[in-house]
């Protein structure tokens, strides 16, 4: 054991006495966890997920004596989460399980009633936003203002959850058989049994690459005879901490370009401004330096639009705060404040209209192009327009239409944008901005609320700007995500998908960290812990040590402390940068509409509404990679 490296972490107890604890441990590290999966099988209502992640590493030659190449070792992190939320649910609905494949794909978009629900919960962001950015506000409503958005389970948000490091395995993600085995190895230790059948599958979270892996798994064992053999005791799912991510990701393709730093108050000349040098190259190698960079640029517009809401010109005016203050209750003061984030979020995010207005036009519009072919799909055949035949594959009815009916459809009939003609470029860029940060912060407090009903409905916002934005693989794992909270599976096992989303460790209703986020830091922290050891099967024998032993330091309130001092209060230079970009915003008017200002970067140039033109090719995008099954959920192939 590299005891330095331990020592470091603040362990001080002698090597030879840990060795001999972690020896007894290693034993007990999934006892817990069987214990729960022999009470499940028989009927028990606790139950548990697994979460998994690669882990990859190379060791260098000049660390190793014997050998001269570089060591690549792939492996496989897991661990074992208990459910916080245990529903109770009366299975008597269960009977009318909805077939995910009739689900229509209007149903993969927010409905106007889901826009109604994010504007009371963007209202709450923005309010936070100004009472956090503005020393009036923060004075007056600071102490008052809530910090946690209550949901359905918000009396649970704040405990503590149970997870257990169940350590690495030797398995390389990219290898279906490395897979396969994984699964044979973890379907006989952890999934409830009765008499050799499934008693009810167990959640495998992970990234999109996992989640693909393990459907491949699957895939490949179909025709086995036993469900448990074709590797069905596990539904996998895709995480939180890497949908962020992958979200971030879009929003940057769409409004981060290195070329447009001269064009003031885009994303490129904020980051130059506020002098941010660790944003850059990909998303996803610095996400948190990306994520605190548009933070900071939607709290600056959030407080330039109270501003020009409450036509003032500086933070430094007196705000027009109501002159009976004193003597209001603390619920009228916050209304107070709602009151104006509510307007500020109809009038600026949805600018008083369905924002999905096209998009919906079009997916339920039988006769728009876009539908035309999707639209005869009966009972797994495409049915042609004109005659009777059908065809199992979209290409062949497409080829038949067209030599026998001479006919394809006419292309997209929908209306140009008309409402971006007027072309105050800028002024549409910082808006689309403001909307898509507006979403991702709004996943991102979800997450830390524990709140899984938000982050499970935000994939539905997600969904068009993947379409948008040509990221197919995210794209299917949203529509995926949309479906197994939408229909795919009975209440209960729906209830735990959706509520049971979250790691706490230090407790508090805002600590909640994704599942996946947790596996991340493990990984870290793990590879940082075995650089004493140089080959793949002392790491495999004592990885099980490393996560524990980092457990028994109460290392991981270490790792915590940026959430924990993330509190309502912010620090003074994240406040001085918020303050310059509406400055900056202010001085350029760069949130009023000015007729023919342009944009010198071309490639950044949107339309206001990010959801409009997402619409194209959406519907077969949605129709094709819809699950059949839960566990078997690879695209249809024949769209
Ligand atoms: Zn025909």
């Amino acid at each position: 054991m590299n005891i330095d490296k331990l020592a470091k972490i603040g362990v001080t107890v002698l090597s030879d006495t840990l060795h001999k604890k972690l020896a007894n441990w290693q034993e007990y590290l999934d006892r817990e966890l069987l214990q729960i999966k022999e009470n499940w099988s028989q009927g028990g209502s606790l139950k548990f997920q697994i979460v998994g992640d690669n882990w990859d590493k190379n060791i260098l030659p000049s660390y190793r004596t014997s050998q001269q190449n570089t060591l690549s070792l792939h492996l496989f992190t897991l661990i074992g989460v208990v459910d916080r939320v245990t529903p109770s649910i009366d299975h008597a609905h269960d009977d009318n399980l909805l077939n995910v494949q009739d689900m229509e794909a209007e149903k993969f978009i927010p409905s106007l009633q889901e826009q109604d629900i994010l504007s009371k919960e963007l209202t709450f962001l923005v309010s936070t936003a100004l009472v956090q950015n503005i020393p009036q506000l923060m004075s007056c409503l600071g102490s008052i203002y809530p910090e946690h958005f209550d949901h359905k389970h918000s009396d649970l948000a704040g405990a503590r959850t149970r997870q257990f490091c169940l350590g690495l395995y030797d398995c390389n993600e990219q290898k279906t058989q490395d897979v396969i085995h994984l699964l044979k190895d973890l379907s006989n230790k952890y999934v409830p049994l009765v008499d050799g059948e499934i008693k009810e599958e167990v959640f495998f979270g992970g990234d999109r690459l996992t989640d693909e892996r393990i459907q491949c798994a699957q895939q490949a064992m179909v025709n086995s005879p036993t469900s448990i053999e074709k590797l069905e005791g596990f539904i996998s799912k895709i995480e939180d901490f890497h949908r962020l991510m992958n979200f971030l990701e879009a929003i940057c393709k769409l409004t981060f370009d290195t070329g447009s730093a001269k064009d003031r108050c885009t994303a490129y000349f904020f980051r130059n401004l506020l002098n941010a040098r660790d944003v850059k190259a990909d998303v996803k190698n610095s996400y948190r330096a990306y994520k605190k960079l548009y933070y900071t640029i939607f709290d600056g517009i959030c407080c330039a639009l109270f501003l020009q809401e409450m036509n003032l010109n500086s933070l430094e005016q007196q705000l027009p705060i109501p002159c009976n203050w004193e003597t209001l209750e603390n619920d009228e003061k916050i209304k107070w404040l709602d009151d104006i984030s509510c307007k500020i979020v109809r009038n600026w995010f949805f600018e008083n209209s369905d924002i999905c207005q096209e998009m919906r036009e079009v997916l339920t519009d039988p006769n728009h192009e876009e539908n035309y072919w999707t639209g005869n799909y009966i009972n797994g055949k495409f049915r042609c327009h004109f005659c009777d035949r059908s065809y199992t594959y979209i290409g062949s009815l497409q080829s038949h239409e067209l030599k026998l009916h001479s006919h394809s459809p006419s292309p997209s009939k929908c209306s140009p944008k008309s409402k971006d003609a007027s072309g105050d470029e800028l002024y549409n860029y910082i808006l689309c901005l403001f909307k898509l940060t507006a979403l991702h912060k709004n996943l991102d407090s979800a997450v830390n609320m524990g709140d899984g009903l938000r982050s499970v409905r935000s994939a539905k916002y997600e969904t068009p700007i993947y379409n948008k934005t040509n990221k197919t693989k995210y794209l299917i794992g949203s529509v995926h995500l949309t479906a197994l909270a939408c229909g795919s599976l009975p209440r209960e096992q729906t209830e735990r998908l959706v509520w049971n989303r979250s790691i706490n460790i230090s407790g508090g209703k805002n600590h909640n960290m994704a599942l996946d986020e947790f596996v991340e830091l493990v990984n870290r922290d793990t590879k940082a812990t075995c650089s004493g050891y140089q080959t793949k099967d002392s790491i495999l024998t004592h990885s099980r040590e490393f996560p524990h032993l980092i457990n028994a330091t109460k290392h991981f309130d270490k790792i915590c402390e940026v959430r924990k001092r993330k509190g309502f209060h912010k620090e003074p230079s994240y406040l001085e940068d918020v303050k310059k970009v509406s400055v900056e915003l202010l001085q350029i008017k760069a949130l009023q509409q000015i007729e023919g200002r342009k944009l010198e970067c071309k490639n950044i140039v949107s339309e206001r509404n990010p959801f409009d033109s997402c619409y194209k090719n959406l519907a077969t995008m949605i129709h094709r990679h819809k699950p059949i099954l839960p566990f078997r959920r690879l695209g249809n192939k024949q769209m």
